[in-house]
């Protein structure tokens, strides 16, 4: 696969222009249809943009992220085109306005070629909850993407663009990347803007990069990462390197005991002694850590993130956008047939579960003591980082599972967050790297969570296994 400089030096020659590019995605795009990756595309706008990045980069300018297509999952604010976060309730709403992650993309020159499939409002592992249908799995179109934003990383997978951006308020970045066989980080919490995200959970949600390659992926991160004074949580601080070394040498890798159970896939298990292996081969030294309160992360999640939920999804009530029920006699009929025939079924079940968290009575006993319980989360994570620079744990129990597997069992299905929630209870990033297939050709992963702000540390030791993987 040519690499985004590769790429680059053809634009700057004149031997490609972006407009191909952009054509070409957007014709792969097309014919990909049954995947249901992407939900929407504006050809001749898309066309326009490109044309605009040719233009800049006759005038001589190189912007840094010329060359690149980008899909953005539809939670994701973009001027001018829907946003529906796959939910009946926002109807055909339009954006007013660009995301700040969304404008910094354009800013950088990449093109934004299609809106990802999702699951409604980010709820759900699977991208099945979706007013669009589900996405499929493009390595096994039987299966699921993963979600919530299975359609960014099958639109990755299926090289219909170059990355995408996704969203994680439990894991719905790293998740699908894992089941799609592809890059996928879950930023700091205050890395990147969540200015235009259209929010699930405040206090968890950001906005992460997909990619087939750790190059792509840090370039849109470094694209996208940063203060935004319109997003208060957003925090300035240095951004990682362009050049990440290769070498993992003294690196200290801890390895939870409690994220390795016996119950583990023997797949997903032997993914994760290879790349131990190519750690230990490389001069890392991995190093045995415990995590006591891990199993308390999936409880505390589901309680605090559907707390959030049920009060930002207030707002849908039928005046403001999208949706609105028809001959409602008054305001209350108005706001109860709007929101029961515009949620899908998991939005109105995290509802009811974070309502009832918040209600009073049950506030003390639920809500305010998960509160405590996240902070016991982060703080092994802190404990960890005082002796390892960085954590190895599986992505996902499991490979990619099949369509309909899981949609009668919301607690199964809650699971496939058991390895990535945690880390957005407690903040930190995380990385989901390609560890190998399956014997039946199913995509493998391994995942490295880093301290606040280590991102750069996630590069180096992606970087280190893609190119140990690429001369394999
Ligand atoms: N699968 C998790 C959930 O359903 C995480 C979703 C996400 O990260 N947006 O809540």
């Amino acid at each position: 696969m040519a690499g985004l400089r590769d790429i680059q030096d053809h634009l700057r020659d004149g031997r490609i222009r972006v407009e191909d590019l952009v054509a070409e995605s957007l014709e792969r795009i097309a014919r990909s249809a049954p995947l249901n990756a992407v939900v929407y595309t504006r050809p001749d706008d898309t066309l326009e943009a490109a044309r605009r990045v040719d233009e800049r980069l006759r005038g001589g300018d190189l912007p840094p992220l010329a060359g690149m297509t980008v899909v953005l999952k539809d939670n994701i604010a973009q001027d001018g085109w829907p946003l529906t976060c796959a939910s009946r309730i926002l109807g055909d709403f339009v954006s007013p306005y660009d995301a700040t992650a969304t404008a910094r993309l354009k800013a950088a020159g990449a093109v934004i070629v299609g809106r990802g499939n999702m699951d409604e409002f980010a709820m759900g592992s699977s991208t099945e909850h979706s007013r669009f249908g589900p996405a499929r799995n493009p390595l096994d179109p039987e299966r699921v993407t993963g979600g919530s934003s299975g359609g960014s990383a099958a639109a990755v997978a299926a090289d219909l663009c170059r990355a995408a951006l996704g969203s994680e308020t439990g894991g719905s970045v790293r998740q699908p990347a894992a089941f799609c066989g592809v890059y996928g980080l879950k930023p700091t919490y205050g890395r990147v803007s969540r200015f235009g995200l259209v929010a699930f959970a405040s206090s968890l949600d950001q906005i992460g990069p997909l990619a087939r390659s750790v190059e792509d992926l840090a370039a849109v991160f470094r694209a996208i990462a940063g203060k935004d004074p319109r997003d208060e949580t957003s925090e300035d601080r240095p951004l990682p390197v362009d050049d990440f070394g290769l070498s993992v040498r003294g690196l200290r890798v801890g390895l939870p005991g409690e994220y390795f159970l016996p119950g583990l896939d023997p797949e997903v298990a032997a993914a994760l002694e290879m790349v131990k292996r190519q750690l230990q081969e490389g001069g890392a030294e991995l190093v045995d850590v415990s995590l006591p309160h891990t199993r308390y992360a999936i409880p505390v999640y589901y309680i605090v993130a559907n707390a959030e939920a049920s009060s930002n999804l207030a707002r849908y009530d039928g005046v403001r956008y999208g949706l609105r029920a028809p001959e409602a006699e008054s305001l209350e009929e108005l706001y109860v047939r709007t929101r029961s025939l515009g949620f899908g079924d998991e939005v109105k079940r995290r509802i009811m579960l974070g309502t009832y968290a918040l209600s009073a009575g049950y506030y003390e006993a639920y809500y305010s003591r998960a509160l405590k319980v996240r902070r016991l989360v982060r703080q092994d994570f802190l404990d960890a980082f005082q002796t390892v620079d960085l954590l190895l744990t599986p992505t996902t129990p499991t490979p990619a599972f099949r369509l309909g597997e899981k949609m009668a069992d919301p607690l199964a299905m809650y699971l496939s967050d058991v390895f990535t929630a945690p880390a957005n209870l407690a903040g930190i990033p995380g990385l989901s790297v390609p560890a190998g297939r399956t014997a039946s050709g199913l995509p493998l992963a391994a995942q490295f969570l880093a301290p606040d702000f280590g991102e750069e540390v996630l590069f180096r030791v992606g970087k280190y296994l893609e190119t140990v993987n690429e001369s394999a």
